[in-house]
């Protein structure tokens, strides 16, 4: 029990509202949970500085949070002060960041990605071919993240001197597998090609150093490991030495040099609000600066240390408990080939989903066709959580409760 009463202490979880503890919530990477400086910050950013300070609240308040927060998210992953940004969302992020980059393919025409990558990764480098040269073409490869050495082959072959950019979430969504990303960006830059890191399962969530070897652009979510809220604005990073030479598609007044000036010609702003776009939506941006203040707090590698801890616990309670009842563990099982969730494959995952949340009140989610994922959210994840959460597994299946559940999906989760 020693082990138990180690991985339930979170000196962070206080910090959060938890509105009801008996609720069992492992889907910290799909939403974090609210931090209760959050519901002060907003508090304030609405009735004192919306409320009585008005429009006097741009200068005072307003305008440096997307820098000053980027530059704190900066700071966990490695990029120095200056290259990164909060604005839009991942996808749209992803979007500016790699059509700049490709503005610099030459004569290069190949976009190298992951065939399992996060759908908008996929649908929007597909989408870019029409705009920048329909002759390009982009690479989805067959990995599989059960074989590391598998992944480091195929990606080996795949590059060359026609690759253009190489795209690749970094912390997979579904397996859970975590790239090489030291050792895939110099494999990039060995063949002449830059690298976009998309970082959504990963901040927050792994220790990350985009300074070496120095990655060229990466975008990632607030709302999962850093606590931002529903749809909070995504970040963006870009290397110091490129944000001078890259453009942003849409050349929106927010990244002008001086919007206030109000001029008719479109001049772009010398540092990283060059990818900021139109009006940022304070009231979500403010709301992502309490939660990545926790992480910042914590410190990634202390945050990690207990992370892998709870992973480990969940890794020996599925050999003992759950493997015999047909779960197969999908995440990989080393520190450096995995982020922050356990996935399980199960052929009735999406019933034991629903059983779980509806009868044990434990809360994951499921990947299809056959993914059972648990977030492991160092800042408040508890040990006993995670017991609960293989016991609920465990009383679904060997009892067949959630048979009763239909077959078919529904909903969002
Ligand atoms: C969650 C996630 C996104 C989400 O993108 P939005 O534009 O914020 O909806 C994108 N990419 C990856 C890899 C993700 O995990």
């Amino acid at each position: 029990m020693t082990i138990l009463t180690e991985l339930d202490h979170a000196p962070f979880r206080d910090r959060f509202v938890i509105a009801d503890p008996q609720v069992v919530y492992l889907d910290g990477n799909s939403l974090g949970r609210l931090p209760k400086a959050t519901v002060a910050r907003l508090q304030n950013v609405v009735a004192d500085e919306w409320g009585q300070a008005l429009i006097g609240s741009w200068n005072q308040a307003w305008l440096p949070i997307a820098r000053r927060v980027g530059d704190k998210i900066g700071s966990l992953i490695g990029a120095a002060p200056g290259e990164t940004l909060v604005c839009d969302s991942t996808s749209i992020n992803l979007y500016k960041t790699a059509w700049a980059l490709l503005q610099h393919r030459g004569k290069r025409r190949t976009i190298v990605t992951d065939a399992a990558n996060f759908p908008t990764d996929l649908y929007v480098l597909d989408g870019l071919r029409q705009p920048v040269d329909p002759a390009m073409r982009v690479q989805p490869l067959m990995l599989d993240h059960a074989d590391h050495t598998q992944v480091q082959t195929v990606l080996e072959q795949a590059l060359n001197a026609d690759t253009a950019l190489v795209c690749l979430s970094h912390v997979h969504y579904k397996t859970g597998y975590a790239f090489d990303l030291p050792q895939v960006t110099a494999l990039a830059h060995a063949h002449g090609a830059p690298i976009l890191w998309d970082l959504s399962h990963s901040v927050g969530a792994v220790p990350l150093d985009v300074g070496t070897p120095r990655v060229d652009a990466a975008v990632g979510c607030t709302y999962k490991y850093l606590n931002g809220g529903p749809g909070a604005p995504a970040f963006l990073m870009v290397r110091s030495d490129w944000i001078e030479r890259l453009q942003n598609p849409i050349p929106g007044w927010f990244g002008a040099a001086r919007p206030f000036e109000f001029g008719s010609a479109y001049e772009p702003h010398p540092g990283i609000e060059r990818f900021a776009v139109g009006t940022p939506p304070i009231l979500s941006l403010a709301a992502v600066e309490p939660g990545v203040d926790l992480t910042c707090e914590a410190g990634m590698h202390a945050l990690r240390q207990r992370g892998w801890q709870l992973m480990q616990f969940f890794f020996e309670l599925f050999d003992q408990r759950l493997q015999k009842l047909g779960f197969a563990l999908v995440t990989p099982r080393h520190p450096q080939a995995a982020g922050s969730h356990v996935s399980l494959s199960h052929p009735a995952a999406w019933q034991i989903t629903q059983d779980l949340v509806q009868r044990h009140r434990v809360i994951p989610d499921f990947r299809g066709p056959d993914i059972i994922r648990f977030g492991i959210t160092p800042l408040y994840t508890l040990g006993r959580e995670i017991e609960q959460a293989v016991a609920a597994l465990e009383s679904s299946v060997t009892r067949g409760t959630y048979q009763s559940f239909p077959e078919q999906r529904q909903g969002v989760t």
